[in-house]
């Protein structure tokens, strides 16, 4: 921060503010405007596109009325103050056709100009529209936070930014994105036409705070990925240890850990966030797959009746015991993030291994087991915090 260098906002509101500058990795820049005596980041008053102008004297209304500021900011600024045309035409070229988002071309492009256009106006609160031409959206773009017309969407240029970023896994920039679109969503947006002050917005703030708890794990098991492959690069040239080491990682071992894992943790997850007649209402309404006008309770009782034991229950079995982990993942799906649910059914499908291991190299499986592990404990780790919570 560089705080000690401040200057009036040059859109006439009479604020004080100083610039905040955030780099990513590709080497763009975005300044942060930041008001000095809050340090809250700037949603300036003039620039709401819903601020009641006098069209007689359009041209002033980026003026500062105040004779000294005027004054000062007049020879601080070269004598230029933004006019009405100016504006415009700037928040025009930002509302954009956008086809083909989905190749990293297009998207560096639109990346390149949204950032451009943030170093000529840094506003954060407005939304910039997006239009996608003949198709719709594409899927990673249509978040819950985000209004969508049809083919278009309304995006916070941060948000916006951060999506771009996570797309081309980019995280840490992704990541820095949503830490400024997490503090606009904190103090109000203007999305909400009718305000005239924005209103804080809790739900969008948890949300792009989970996007960021998203972030992080990804981060996280990316660097516990590449660690497991170094190491198990490393033990298969140790022999002596490499005994010991399979025995541990063994698929049978992990295989019978993802049971316990899901008896023990899973099952104490869903407990804490189902009472036992939430339960029985899920299981009535949630389809049984492939099996027409059935539920999941038809399935519960027709394994209860076989009773064959050849899934393994714990001791004091209830109805969802005897649900496939994939009805499990299912039924927790909205109180888990999308990783937690890619951990789970890759945890899931791991067991299928044990039908046909030959197809796997023996280091790749080795690999592969370890990273269950560490999935395993992810999910274990995110269950205590979000019981917690
Ligand atoms: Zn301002």
């Amino acid at each position: 921060m560089t705080k000690d260098e401040s200057f009036w906002c040059e859109f006439g509101c009479e604020v004080r503010i100083y610039y905040d500058h955030i780099e990513f990795s590709d080497g763009l820049r975005i300044p942060i405007p930041r008001n000095v005596d809050t340090n809250k980041i700037h949603n300036c008053p003039n620039l709401d596109p819903h601020a009641p102008y006098d069209p007689e004297d359009k041209n002033y209304m980026f003026m500062p009325k105040d004779p000294d500021v005027y004054t000062e900011m007049a020879d601080a600024e070269g004598g230029h103050f933004w006019d009405y045309e100016e504006v415009s035409h700037h928040y025009l070229e930002l509302d954009m056709n956008f086809d083909g988002l989905e190749f990293k071309n297009y998207r560096d492009d639109l990346k390149k100009l949204l950032v451009e256009k943030l170093n000529e106006i840094p506003e954060f609160f407005d939304s910039i529209a997006l239009r996608a031409g003949e198709e719709s959206l594409p899927a990673c773009l249509q978040t819950n936070t985000i209004n969508i017309y049809g083919d278009l969407g309304e995006f916070q240029p941060a948000a916006l930014l951060g999506i771009f970023y996570e797309m081309d896994g980019n995280l840490d920039d992704a990541k820095k994105c949503f830490e400024i679109q997490t503090e606009v969503s904190t103090y109000g947006d203007a999305l909400n036409l009718s305000a005239r002050e924005p209103e804080p917005n809790p739900e969008k703030k948890k949300y792009w705070l989970n996007r960021i708890e998203e972030i992080d794990q990804q981060i996280r098991m990316n660097k516990q990925e590449l660690l497991t492959k170094k190491q198990t690069g490393e033990e298969s040239k140790k022999a002596q240890t490499s005994r010991q080491i399979q025995g541990q990682f063994s698929l049978q071992a992990v295989i019978s850990k993802t049971y316990d894992f899901e008896l023990d943790d899973l099952r104490t997850f869903a407990d804490s966030k189902f009472t036992k007649n939430d339960m029985k209402t899920i299981l009535k309404e949630t389809p049984w797959y492939n099996h027409n006008d059935k539920t999941l309770i038809d399935k519960v009782r027709e394994m209860q009746a076989k009773e064959e034991n050849d899934t393994i229950l714990p001791l004091d079995p209830t109805d969802w015991d005897y649900l496939d982990l994939f009805d499990k993942i299912q039924i927790l799906q909205s109180h888990i993030n999308g990783n937690i649910r890619n951990y789970l059914h890759t945890i899931r499908r791991h067991r299928n291994i044990t039908s046909h291991p030959k197809r796997y190299k023996k280091k790749d499986l080795e690999q592969r087991n370890k990273m269950i592990i560490l999935y395993i404990q992810e999910c274990k780790d995110y269950f205590k915090k979000s019981k917690d919570a």
